[in-house]
């Protein structure tokens, strides 16, 4: 069997005409006699509202109840585009995680696939139906139903691709690929044909949202192709993929950045083995993804300034964790949530000197104070301001 899997994203099925139009492009690849597994997303906005429900009953919601009410946004819109392809004449219908079932191990709300069952999608496939399977959800070893993180259809559609052997997997969204920058924000970005997974990794999790940071671990692992292009129209998209497929090495593939994150400093820190350790270990405990952490040791030497990033969303418990964590002492928090991070990535720049000092020049020009600085091998810079 040809397996082709589609995913649309909340924008792609964000209203009735873009879901006939969802079905118009599906049709085109049974045309090409394809065997089309689809993966949706909610229509946009349907899962931000989710959560605004969730907040309004309590801050602290029970995490197996929250996922139940955040992964229902995606029944809607897979029904509505099996609904629509049963209504231009083919068999297709809808399946939510339990019911496939697809499997998911770790945390409520930051779950991952960890195993589909293939059996009844490939008998209506054999049978030339269009199953239509609901991303975002999944069911865990008690039965419960579970998410795998905000964007997260992108990372069932690479599992679903995984399981099937597919030969392809699109990723329909509403820009062209994926650009040197959000395309939306600087109109001078530019469409990047290919890229590497760990390229993408980085550009996704400083900041790109085209693509879950997750999703491209799964197809790197997985050694997944990914095209991403776009539903409302017929350019040629990006292919995301191993490193050796890749003919130009740019020394800077993109620009990655987010306005989301929040700065903690905390100064006069007791400065002993194991410090650290102390403070991170309640985050970890509570899921918060701590991001940069720069420590400086003061000129007593007794004492650190220790400073780490973190999303905003988790700035209020974060300062709660560490106001009442007995294990470590300090004279101060500092906190700053109106920080953005700017990262340049490229492979390239492993054996390019001078990417640094052309960064910072360009800062400096514009008169943009540098906060915090860190580095890996392939994602030269990142700094709050
Ligand atoms: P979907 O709903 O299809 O999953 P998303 O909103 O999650 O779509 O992701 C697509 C958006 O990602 C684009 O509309 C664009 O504004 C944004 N984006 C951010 N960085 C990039 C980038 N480097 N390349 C392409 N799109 C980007
Ligand atoms: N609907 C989910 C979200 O908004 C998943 C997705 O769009 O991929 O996060
Ligand atoms: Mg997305």
């Amino acid at each position: 069997m040809k397996i082709v899997v589609l995913k649309f994203g909340g924008t792609s099925v964000g209203s009735i005409s873009r879901i006939k139009n969802v079905a118009r492009i599906i049709i085109s690849h049974i045309k090409k006699k394809y065997k089309v597994i689809v993966i949706s997303s909610a229509m946009s906005g349907e899962t931000n509202k989710l959560v605004k429900l969730t907040r309004q009953i309590s801050n602290n919601f029970t995490p197996s109840e929250y996922d139940s009410v955040v992964a229902a946004g995606e029944q809607i819109s897979c029904s509505l585009i099996a609904g629509r392809l049963n209504e231009e004449g083919y068999l297709s219908r809808s399946w939510l995680a339990w019911q496939v079932p697809i499997l998911t191990a770790g945390k409520y709300s930051y779950s991952r696939i960890v195993n589909i069952n293939k059996n009844n999608i490939t008998k209506y496939l054999k049978k030339g139906g269009i199953p239509v399977l609901a991303g975002f959800q999944g069911i865990n070893s008690e039965n419960r139903i579970t998410t795998i993180g905000r964007g997260g259809s992108d990372a069932s559609a690479i599992m679903v691709a995984k399981f099937f052997k597919a030969e392809k997997c699109i990723i329909y969204t509403d820009v062209d690929g994926v650009f040197s920058t959000d395309p939306k924000l600087a109109p001078k970005a530019k469409q990047i044909k290919q890229i590497s997974y760990e390229e993408m990794l980085e550009m996704s999790s400083l900041g790109a949202k085209v693509m879950q940071p997750h999703s491209i671990q799964d197809a790197r692992l997985n050694r997944v192709d990914i095209e991403v292009r776009s539903s409302f129209n017929n350019k040629p998209g990006s292919l995301i993929t191993k490193k050796k497929n890749i003919s130009t090495k740019n020394i800077i593939r993109g620009v990655s950045f987010s306005k989301n994150d929040s700065k903690i400093t905390l100064v006069g820190v007791k400065d002993r083995p194991g410090v650290a350790a102390a403070i991170f270990e309640p985050l970890y405990k509570n899921s918060i993804n701590v991001d940069m952490v720069v420590q400086n040791i003061s000129s007593s030497k007794k004492e650190t300034d220790l400073t780490f990033t973190i999303k905003n969303d988790d700035l209020i418990k974060s300062e709660k964790l560490i106001k009442k964590n007995k294990k470590i002492k300090f004279k101060k928090i500092i906190i700053d949530d109106k920080v953005s991070k700017v990262s340049i990535v490229g492979v390239g720049m492993i054996t390019t000197p001078g990417v640094t000092f052309r960064m910072f020049n360009a800062l400096a020009k514009r008169n943009i104070n540098i906060q915090v600085i860190s580095t890996s091998e392939i994602k030269n810079i990142s700094f709050d301001r």
